[in-house]
């Protein structure tokens, strides 16, 4: 590894500092708002992604970091400087796209040097640049090849390599993996968080697969609709979603929308609309926030948290009869969808025990612990 590199890694072990600051930043385009004034701090050296669903504003974000777009209020700053009039070229950013976008009738080499041979970089740093950024990315082998001749993942190797090849501050990365199949996308994700965790340099990265921003990131900002839900670690983004919209976008769960009937300091019981009656342990968040009665919820109960069992199953309080459905073998898990008596119904993922699946319409009973649910406010 070059020297560079471990002393980039050595500054982000070491600082705490923002690399990125975004203040009550706004983007309108002809009378329509894509992002509504959104604040972010992003510290040197993290993996920061940048979750939602189509048109949430994700990659006007990244834009407005790179300077490819200004923002119509508001403000970014990088490393503490204000950005306003700062072109994109001039920004220590570097961004890689989707597409790759490299030059088909350059060799790889050619296309991570043309950078450098723009902004007049001498012969002999230049050789040394290229072929630290091509080692990097493991693409050193094939520096006279046209990107015609490489595979998919090989094209975003060497587009990560013409972005390194600058030695940015913060690299930005528009759905990076996007146009790659699954078994390569793995493969590619392994990858970044090894050179993320080599270069020790700052990542961001729109992404709008949740599986991808859990697996890769240090924290993750949610967006819908223009706005930040909730920034967090992946567990917290998961375990402990501060919204309905954050529950349901980040993995699978199970809403139920109700009031809360009893909430005694301890438990929390909710009613929901078509009559369950719900016990919820409620987090930190709920009792400092939200400890009225009547007050309207939608409670969150994942999946892998439910469990399916006979008439035998012991009695608690959130257990309910119900019918299944369908059942479906994952391999590893079975994943069952129950109609309860009432009409709902739930999606439960067991780990795969069972040596014979149950028949469809079996009566069942389903239950789950009231520390595994959240009450979130509407
Ligand atoms: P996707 O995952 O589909 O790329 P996104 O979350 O990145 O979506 P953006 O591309 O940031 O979303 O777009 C946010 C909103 O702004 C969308 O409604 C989009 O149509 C609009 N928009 C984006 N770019 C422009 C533009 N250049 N002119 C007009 N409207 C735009």
């Amino acid at each position: 590894m070059s020297q560079t590199v471990v002393q980039n890694r050595d500054a982000a072990e070491t600082n705490t500092k923002l690399d990125v600051e975004l203040r009550k930043v706004f983007k309108v385009y002809n009378g329509e708002t894509a992002v509504r004034g959104i604040d972010l701090d992003i510290h040197q050296g993290e993996f920061f992604s940048i979750l939602g669903p189509s048109g949430c504003g994700k990659t006007t974000t990244l834009r407005m970091i790179a300077g490819f777009d200004e923002p119509t209020g508001g403000e970014v700053l990088i490393r503490g400087k204000s950005m306003v009039n700062v072109p994109p070229y001039k920004r220590p950013v570097n961004t890689v796209f989707q597409s790759y976008a490299l030059f088909g009738h350059m060799t790889v080499w050619d296309n991570v040097a043309f950078g450098l041979r723009l902004q007049n970089c001498n012969k002999s740093e230049l050789q040394t640049r290229v072929g630290e950024a091509l080692q990097l990315v493991k693409m050193d082998s094939f520096a006279r090849r046209f990107p015609v001749q490489l595979s998919g993942g090989q094209q975003q190797r060497v587009a990560l390599a013409r972005a390194l090849v600058n030695r940015p501050t913060v690299m930005l990365l528009d759905e990076p993996l996007g146009a790659l199949d699954l078994k390569l996308r793995k493969e590619m994700q392994v990858e970044l968080s090894t050179l993320h965790r080599e270069l020790g340099i700052t990542f961001v990265m729109v992404t709008h697969d949740q599986e991808e921003a859990l697996s890769l990131s240090d924290r993750i900002a949610v967006m819908n609709m223009g706005k930040i839900e909730q920034i967090g670690t992946p567990s917290e983004i998961y375990e402990h979603p501060r919204s309905p919209f954050v529950a349901d976008f980040i993995g699978d769960t199970n809403l139920f929308q109700g009031r809360v009937e009893t909430s005694n300091g301890a438990d929390l019981q909710v009613l929901t609309e078509k009559g369950l009656k719900i016990w919820v342990k409620p987090n930190s968040t709920w009792q400092t926030e939200h400890q009225g009665n009547h007050s309207e919820v939608v409670v969150s109960v994942r999946p892998e948290k439910i469990r399916v069992g006979n008439s035998d199953t012991p009695e608690q309080h959130n257990c309910y009869e119900g019918k299944l459905k369908h059942v479906m073998y994952l391999g590893t898990h079975v994943h069952y969808l129950v109609e309860l008596l009432n009409g709902d119904s739930l999606t439960v993922l067991q780990p795969n025990r069972a040596s014979e699946l149950p028949a469809l319409d079996t009566l069942v009973q389903v239950y789950w612990s009231a520390a595994d649910c959240i009450a979130l406010p509407i």
